[in-house]
């Protein structure tokens, strides 16, 4: 049965019991109405009959007055019977109603008759013949016999009145306590059903306090649930947007810039830093940080970092004592320390700290581990790109930039100048006789010049000069914001370390010396092309004029000279 349903049945009995106990007072107050007239029937009839007993009584003795004195006097208690006895017979047949009564009645009815008659005779018989007629009626016994079946009769009467209210008293006695009896057992009644509804709706509370906080709680699961994948759809699209960003790196020190521009967003909350191998490989440098990690050291080593020793991640708990790398600025922060690893090679590592990272914290961690993962292959990958765009434009002899470098540089400066308004020279530069040091000495000796001269090149450049190998003997030097005679100041010093250097090759000091051209933007031209060209004739010049020299390209309608 539905929980519903019993619950209605209870209520159902509830409301019948607490009708019948509603019902109870009135049923009884009936019953005890009854009975109480019944009651006061019995005693108004046995008053009626005493008294009628009485009246014959003194009726009685009235007559026997009468008989001894002849006194008239003597008989007023005869005639007050005999006016009141009809009254009294009339009220007790009002009273005495049911067949055995009413037979009981007439009985005694008919014996007063009888004796008030025999009284009548006596009385008339001492009128009429004297006391002694009437003594001699009396000694008859007739009245005395009458009258003690009348007082027999209403005896009985009496007796059957007590039992008949004996009997009253007894059933009023029992009408009240099936009363109290009937109250009782509804109100137990109603209590053990009010209990049980309360026991069941208490049940009922119980369980959907449960549900409800059942359905709460996986409510709540729900919500962090869909906050955590929103939070990781965020970290995701971050880490994707940052891994794009890495792909157009253009060099290691700039994707360490874009992490570490990324990642406070990335991980939040926490600090760290990225360091990655240098060159030769024997140190760790910090190419970014965020967070609080600003007091970490800018180099460390391998054996520093427990990570790079063993090649995969270290967690440390700050102030339990556990096994801390030397690189730790903080041993009281917990600390997470990632070797970023591609293809089997360790290129650095990331650190990690922040409170509760070594404890509760797994599903951190393996982000952070995933992010250090995508951090090794995107810095990996920027290492080929670059080193393949390097193979791509640098010479391998002389380590200077190549031609195909060189022409994409040259357009750009070129555009920078016209749209600044700024100068830019290029110098072209060719050594001189160097087929004749090749015969002299071997071609591995004039390669040996060759690098010689690069050097020189490179170190006697600003760091936003370009320095590269057009082919064979011949350079080219682009001098950004630099006019012609600057350029030409800085022609003749070049020339001047170069025709300076030496390369030992056999024993033998081997120098060489160049000849220099030199052109400038705008002077000598607009484009790449013009200014090439420019420099080149200048440069044809300068062998012309005894090599080892400096020459400008010559303007329009001049001829001029370094
Ligand atoms: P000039 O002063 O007129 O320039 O005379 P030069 O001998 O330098 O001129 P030329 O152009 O006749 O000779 C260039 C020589 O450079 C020819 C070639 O053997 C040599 N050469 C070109 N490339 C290399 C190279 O990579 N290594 C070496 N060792 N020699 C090279
Ligand atoms: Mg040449
Ligand atoms: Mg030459």
């Amino acid at each position: 049965m539905k929980f519903e349903t019993k619950i209605k049945l209870a209520a159902a009995a509830i409301i019948l019991v607490m009708s019948t106990v509603a019902a109870l007072p009135m049923i009884v107050n009936g019953q005890v109405t009854t009975a109480l007239a019944e009651l006061r029937s019995a005693a108004k009839i046995e008053r009626l009959q005493m008294t009628l007993l009485e009246m014959l009584l003194n009726a009685e003795t009235a007559q026997r007055g009468f008989v001894v004195t002849g006194d008239e006097r003597f008989l007023e208690p005869y005639h007050a019977a005999v006016n009141s006895i009809p009254a009294i017979e009339q009220n007790l047949r009002q009273e005495m109603r049911s067949p055995e009564e009413r037979t009981r009645n007439t009985a005694i009815e008919q014996g007063t008759a009888h004796k008030m008659r025999t009284v009548a005779l006596t009385i008339e018989l001492r009128r009429e013949h004297g006391f002694d007629k009437a003594a001699a009626f009396i000694a008859t016994g007739t009245g005395k016999a009458q009258m003690d079946r009348l007082r027999q009769l209403i005896g009985k009467e009496v007796e059957i009145d007590a039992q008949r209210r004996a009997a009253l008293s007894d059933r009023l006695l029992s009408i009240s306590n099936s009363a109290a009896n009937a109250s009782l057992v509804a109100t137990i009644t109603n209590i053990l059903f009010l209990g049980a509804v309360l026991l069941a709706a208490t049940r009922v509370l119980r369980q959907r306090d449960a549900a409800e906080r059942k359905a709460q709680a996986a409510a709540g699961q729900a919500r962090l649930t869909t906050e955590r994948i929103s939070q990781q759809n965020d970290l995701l699209f971050r880490s994707a947007e940052l891994m794009h960003s890495l792909e157009l790196a253009e060099s290691t020190d700039e994707s360490a810039t874009v992490i570490a521009s990324y990642l406070p967003r990335l991980l939040p909350q926490l600090s760290g830093s990225l360091y990655l191998y240098n060159n030769s490989r024997d140190i760790l440098e910090r190419k970014a940080g965020w967070g609080n990690a600003t007091g970490e050291p800018d180099i460390i080593e391998a054996l520093d970092c427990w990570a790079l020793r063993r090649g995969s991640p270290h967690a440390y708990a700050g102030g339990e004592g556990g096994l801390a790398c030397r690189h730790v600025t903080d041993p009281a922060l917990d600390r997470l320390c990632l070797p970023l690893v591609t293809q089997g090679d360790v290129i650095g590592c990331l650190t990690v700290t922040g409170e509760g990272l070594a404890h509760d914290a797994e599903d951190r961690r393996a982000w952070i581990g995933q992010l250090a993962e995508q951090l090794g292959l995107a810095l990996s990958n920027v290492r080929l790109r670059v080193s393949l765009r390097q193979q791509s434009i640098i010479d391998p002899l002389t380590q200077l930039y190549n031609r195909r470098y060189m022409d994409e540089v040259l357009k750009r400066e070129l555009a920078r100048a016209e749209r600044n308004g700024a100068p830019v020279s290029v110098l072209v530069l060719d050594l001189d006789h160097f087929k004749r040091i090749n015969d002299t000495y071997g071609h591995e000796a004039g390669d040996a010049i060759l690098r010689k001269v690069a050097l020189t090149l490179r170190e006697n450049i600003r760091s936003c000069d370009v320095a590269c190998r057009m082919g064979g003997e011949e350079m080219v030097v682009l001098l950004p914001d630099c006019d012609t005679g600057n350029a030409a100041r800085r022609a003749d010093a070049l020339r001047l370390a170069i025709a300076a250097g030496d390369v030992l090759h056999d024993g033998q000091r081997i120098a060489a010396t160049a000849s220099i051209g030199v052109a400038s933007y705008p002077a000598h031209g607009n484009t790449m092309r013009a200014l090439v060209h420019a420099a080149d004739l200048a440069l044809y010049e300068a062998k012309h004029g005894g090599r080892n020299c400096v020459k400008v390209a010559q303007q329009e309608g001049s001829g001029d000279q370094a």
